[in-house]
Parts: C-alpha cells; structure tokens; sequence
C-alpha cells in the first residue's frame, strides 16, 4: 500500500506539548489568582465572532482585512476567528446584561486569538492571550488598577525584571486637534518618509509616531507631543493615573510615540516589555482605555480600560529565564501487572486513585523494561501484581525513592499511599 504522507501542523500554530504545561499552568493560575485578588471575574466569550464586529471597529480597515481570519459559514454567515478579544467581552457585557449589574464589570479571560501575521519566534497565527477588562467606568483609578494587575501577574510569575511604557491619547475632545497640528508638522517631510507613512499622514497620522522604520525616526523628536495637548479633563485624568501608580511603586517611562490606531482608544495606553535589552522587542502585555468602543460596536455609549497579556511569550520568557516549576511526574503511582492481568491492574488502580494519580503499564513487555519506564516516568510509587498476588488480591508495593518494598492487601493500598 502506497504511503500518504502525514498531515502537520498548519503554518503559523503549534502544539502546546505537555513538558511545556507546567509553565503555562503556572502563567495560567497565576494569571486567574491575581485577577480574583483583584476582583475579577471569569468569563468566557466564543472564538467565532461576526467578522462585523471586528471590522466594524478595525484598525486602519487595510490591516484588520489582512489579518483577519474571515469565512462564510455554511449558512452563508460572514464569521471571524477572533483577532483579540475585547470587542467580545464589550458584545458579552451587552447582551449578557452585565451592564445592568453593579459598575464597574470586572472580568478576566483566557483564550486563543488568531491573527494572519508573518508567523516568527514569540508570533503566531493562533497564540494565547490573557484579558483583563474594567468596563462601565471612566475613573483613572481602574487604569491603574489594570496596569497594577498586569504588574502584579508578571511578578508573580517571575518576571520581574520588566519595563512599563505609558502613554495618553487624548480623547475626542483634544486629540482632533492635535493631529492636525501633527500632520502640520509632518506635511512638509512628507517625500522623505516610507511609503506606508505618506499614507498615514492623511489617513491615521497618530500611527506616524510608532513607525519603526529607520528613515522615519529622525523626523519623530520634533513632532508635537498630545500629552502636551490634551484638554483639560484628559491632562486631569493622565495626572491621577501617574499619582496612582507612583503610589503603588510601579516604575514606568512615559514613551510619546505609544499610540493605538483606532479612534475608540482613549486616554491611557501601556505596554510591558522585558526589562534590561532596548529596542524591538515584543510587548509582554498591552492595554489602554477605550472609552468610544462600545458605541463603535452599536452599543450605548460605554467607558472601559483593559490590557492583554500574551502567555506564549510570558512563557517563552519564564523558560528562557529557567524559572522553577515543580515538575510532576504524570502519575505518582505506577501499577505494573506481570502477564495478562489487565482487568486485576485496573481494579488496582482505581483503588490507587482515591489517594494518588496512578496509571496502569498495560504493555506486553517484561516486567523489567516496565521498572524502567517507570524510572525514567519519574514514579513515585510502583505497585508490582503477580498472577498468585492477583489471585490473592494482594500487591507488592515499591518506594521507589527509598526502594523499600511492603507485600500488603490491595484494601491496604489508600493508607500505605496516603
Ligand atoms: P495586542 O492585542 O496586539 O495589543 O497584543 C496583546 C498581547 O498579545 C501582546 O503584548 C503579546 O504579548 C500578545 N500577542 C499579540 N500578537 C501575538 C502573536 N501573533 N503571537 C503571540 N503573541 C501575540
């Protein structure tokens, strides 16, 4: 028979294999304990949206388009993957009726995003994201609240050694004029920037101050600054989110150039990225406030501020760091049957069970080549059954860290284990 060949991987996602578990349960946990010490809530929204929902609030149409994954369904429905999860969360809060419970809704969740990007180290096509939203509520304290949690998350997760970027945007009141006084200062570089910042100066001019490409950083030091230029209620909220977080210790550098593309951020923006090495690295975790999406998705008019954190790279970093986390073996105990006594084996185990994660060796190899891979399963505990121990119902029970062994009755196995 001709061999096929074997189907892989689609480009882009990769498999979270189980030696990588612990560091993702650690981020994980660690993740959803923060978030409950700070009052938040579980949720869990689809991965399939209307791709309406995500156009209708996408950033400068041209990359949403690109990066979307977009699909009719066979009901000719005109679904997307989710590319982020916020515009979700927004829709949930809505038609969940969260909005009609106490204000603000503090909610936290996991889940893949997809996004057709050029796949590379530390970006995927499918990653993991971790999201944190406050919505319901304008004060600057939930922005330091957030930022605070986000801090808090990678601390308790061993990275300390972090840089927080922060920034404001303004808001409709202020930021209209400013980017007029932006593309003023930027009419006249126009033919000495790249092509996609010719284009932007017209078009999202806000996004000419995170253009990472060479020839356009010179132009970038002289151009206005909003935080200069914000009205009077933004200034006022930009300085209670400094107070707050100078209060709460967290460090962090007020970079300009951090903007976000769509009109519907407001205010704060902030990005985590690892500390120490400068320059083009990937953000930790991002967030900001978005007073105008809600409307932006056809909802009443809706305050709310939120980050997300990726734990493919939190990941990437908590191993590259070497940081620590207890490995377990699969199971604790090992049940090795000599011979065919698989029904006998599975008894033993399920009585193993009540104590102890236990698995049985039902291979047809000897009992020898089963004590080593038991050994090199990291095994706790083995419980050897013979054919006349079985008929007796009885086991001989191995320590296989002292190596001391005790033949006793099957019932005794949940004290002896515990
Ligand atoms: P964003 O929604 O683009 O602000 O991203 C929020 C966080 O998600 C980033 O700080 C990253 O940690 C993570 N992230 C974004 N895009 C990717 C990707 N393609 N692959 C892996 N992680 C990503």
């Amino acid at each position: 028979m001709a061999r096929t060949e074997p189907i892989k991987a689609v480009r882009g996602v990769r498999d979270i294999l189980p030696a990588e578990m612990p560091l993702w349960r650690a981020a994980q946990q660690g993740a959803a304990e923060v978030g409950r010490r700070f009052g938040y809530e579980e949720i869990i929204t689809p991965i399939l949206e209307h791709a309406e929902l995500i156009e209708r609030v996408g950033e400068d149409t041209d990359a949403v388009a690109k990066e979307l994954y977009r699909f009719d369904d066979r009901g000719g429905r005109n679904l997307a993957l989710r590319p982020e999860a916020t515009a979700g969360v927004v829709r949930a809060y809505f038609e969940g009726g969260l909005n009609q419970g106490p204000q603000p809704s503090r909610l936290y969740l996991f889940g893949p995003m997809f996004r057709y990007d050029r796949p590379q180290k530390g970006r995927y096509r499918q990653f993991f994201q971790f999201n944190v939203e406050a919505i319901g509520s304008a004060a600057a304290g939930l922005d330091a609240e957030v930022i605070e949690l986000a801090s808090e998350w990678l601390h308790q997760v061993g990275l300390q050694d972090l840089r927080l970027e922060l920034n404001s945007i303004g808001d409709g009141k202020c930021r209209p004029a400013y980017l007029e006084r932006l593309k003023a200062y930027y009419r006249p570089l126009k033919s000495q920037l790249h092509g996609d910042c010719q284009l932007r100066l017209e078009r999202n001019p806000l996004r000419l101050l995170d253009c990472k490409v060479p020839q356009c950083q010179p132009f970038k030091a002289d151009a206005p600054r909003i935080t200069d230029h914000l009205c009077d209620e933004c200034a006022a909220h930009w300085a209670v989110v400094r107070r707050l977080l100078e209060g709460a210790g967290i460090e962090y550098q007020h970079n300009p150039y951090l903007v976000r593309g769509l009109d519907y951020y407001t205010r704060t923006v902030f990005e985590f990225y690892p500390g120490g090495a400068k320059g083009q690295q990937d953000a930790l975790a991002s967030g900001g406030r978005y007073d105008g999406l809600a409307e932006a998705e056809g909802w009443p008019s809706t305050p709310g501020v939120g980050f997300a954190g990726g734990l493919d790279r939190v990941t990437e970093l908590m191993a590259a760091k070497g940081e620590e986390v207890a490995i377990s073996p699969p199971a604790d105990v090992l049940v090795l049957p000599d011979g065919d006594l698989a029904v006998e084996a599975a008894e033993v185990a399920r009585i193993c069970r009540a104590v102890r994660s236990t698995a049985v060796d039902y291979e047809p190899k000897s009992l020898t080549a089963k004590m080593r891979s038991a050994n090199k399963l990291g095994a706790k505990f083995v419980v050897l059954l013979t054919p006349e121990d079985a008929a007796r119902r009885t086991a001989r029970l191995r320590d296989m860290s002292s190596g001391e062994q005790t033949d006793l009755a099957w019932v005794e196995l949940p004290t002896r284990l515990a």
